[in-house]
């Protein structure tokens, strides 16, 4: 970031330190022709590591097995946008419900914001789906299958022969058998896990579109996980793009400490130069970096906050004698101004936005109606005059059903005295159905006190009110 950068020039100026700037030049991750740079990070170790690949497994867990969990039959979350069918906590959500998606779309935009203005891009680490597969699960099998960063980098330099095609094939086989569960597990989410394991009882024939739809998400994820790798993150990612605008110098992010790195120097001139900084310029925190950059050079877009770079540090930090902490999670300010507190004014704020976007949303969520009623005014129809002398008025009552089971409702007048007359006599809506009914209102004449009058109709189960609906009632003139 710009402050930070000013402040590491000030700092190389006054200990009169060559830098070079030229990894300003160019991204690590493109050559010069703008071919991809396949990288070759080293695997990582260390105790934020092993938090992570715990938060993984979790993670991991969660998302395999949420498809087989069931509320009243159904599943616990889906989203068919093919059939418009959504279903968060068990709770089905209809077109009707839009505006709760609406609004939690807003508040989900700014608690994105908010939170990454406070906390940095620790959710592209640490929770970020495309993160997970590829550091905890397809890397870890590449590490595995091919060995560490080094041999890696021979395997890819030596020329083909039985031994590189044979471990090419196996990794290609394993990639993709892998991508191939994963589409099935998000297929799962879109058309309910019941849907997926018939097709696979059923057979390739009777779904073939389906399953080649399938083939094509799996050619997809293989085709980051295998090769595009931290791209997504860094040029397709819209997330990824918009740190620079996010994040501002008291944003917690994964942050070199310059004032007590720099200078830096090798090990054995730290001997002999006081005035040296802790960094001994090692290029652990670079060789395990999954996309390639160094953090010394300050907060850059490529940094997806995975830590790797601190345990890297804190082992090299450890084998000197020297404090942990080199790199480090920190705000650019606190950095700058070698302040210890890390929870300010700010964060404290920040994060009681977050709590409120959090409650409203779940508030927004539990407050929803489980029937819908709308009553409108039959069209061509006015008023008839009974010959019992009321008035009638005749409507169209429409109710959706968004519970699992049929609800058997009845009607009452709310801000007038009169009768409700269904047609058909019978409004019981079946479970997760619309259902529509003429309905005539008949109000005595003396009630009838305008040509326009507001009526209200509230939409009862026994004698609990699922909600009231509005609509006019029309008379004689004055
Ligand atoms: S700089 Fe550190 S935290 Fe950022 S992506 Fe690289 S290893 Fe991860
Ligand atoms: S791992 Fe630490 S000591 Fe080594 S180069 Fe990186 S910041 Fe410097």
């Amino acid at each position: 970031m710009e402050t930070l950068n000013e402040k590491y020039h000030e700092i190389v100026e006054e200990k009169k330190v060559l830098i070079d700037q030229s990894f300003r030049d160019s991204v690590d991750t493109i050559d010069k022709k703008g071919k991809s740079n396949f990288l070759f990070p080293k695997k990582p170790k260390g105790k934020l590591y092993h938090y992570r690949t715990i938060v993984s497994l979790v993670y991991l867990a969660i998302f395999f097995t949420l498809p087989f969990i069931k509320v009243g039959g159904q599943p616990l979350f889906l989203f068919n946008v093919i059939e418009r069918k959504f279903i968060l906590f068990g709770q089905i959500f209809w077109p009707q419900d839009f505006f709760i998606f609406a609004i939690g779309f807003l508040a989900s935009m700014v608690f994105i914001i908010v939170f990454t203005v406070v906390f940095g891009r620790v959710f592209c680490g640490w929770a970020c789906p495309q993160t997970i597969f590829m550091e905890m699960v397809f890397r870890k099998i590449e590490f595995w299958l091919d060995g560490d960063a080094q041999k890696q980098r021979q395997l890819k330099a030596m020329p083909w022969n039985g031994y590189k095609a044979r471990k090419r094939i196996t990794k290609m086989a394993v990639f993709y058998a892998i991508s191939f569960i994963i589409a099935n597990f998000f297929l799962s989410y879109i058309i309910g896990m019941d849907e997926v394991l018939k097709m696979v009882y059923d057979g390739i024939g009777a779904h073939y579109v389906t399953f080649t739809s399938l083939l094509g998400f799996t050619t997809v994820f293989f085709f980051v996980y295998y090769w595009f790798r931290e791209q997504a993150c860094l040029v397709v990612c819209p997330y990824g793009r918009l740190q620079g605008v996010l994040l501002d110098k008291k944003s917690m992010v994964v942050a070199y400490d310059f004032v007590r790195g720099e200078p830096r120097g090798k090990l054995k001139k730290a001997t002999v130069n006081p005035d040296q900084g802790d960094c001994i310029d090692c290029l652990a925190c670079v060789r395990v970096c999954p996309t390639g950059i160094d953090i010394r050079n300050g907060t850059q877009l490529e940094c997806v906050n995975c830590t790797a770079c601190i345990d890297a540090c804190n082992a090299i930090m450890d084998s000197i004698d020297k404090p942990k902490g080199l790199i480090r999670v920190d705000s650019e300010e606190n950095i700058e101004h070698e302040k210890k507190k890390k929870i300010n004014w700010r964060i404290g704020a920040y994060s009681t936005i977050l709590v409120l976007l959090v409650a409203f949303l779940a508030y927004l969520l539990i407050s929803r109606n489980d029937v819908d009623a709308t009553i409108l005014r039959t069209q061509g129809q006015i008023f008839q005059e009974q010959p019992d002398g009321r008035i009638s008025n005749m409507f169209t009552v429409k109710l959706a059903n968004k519970t699992r089971r049929d609800i058997p409702m009845t009607l009452k007048l709310v801000n007038m005295k009169g009768e409700i007359e269904i047609v058909g006599n019978n409004l019981t809506v079946p479970a997760e159905s619309y259902f529509q009914s003429p309905i005539f209102v008949k109000v005595d004449k003396s009630q009838v006190t305008k040509r326009k009058m507001k009526l209200l109709i509230a939409v009862y189960e026994g004698n609990k009110k699922l909600e009231t609906a509005e609509t006019t009632f029309l008379g004689p003139a004055e």
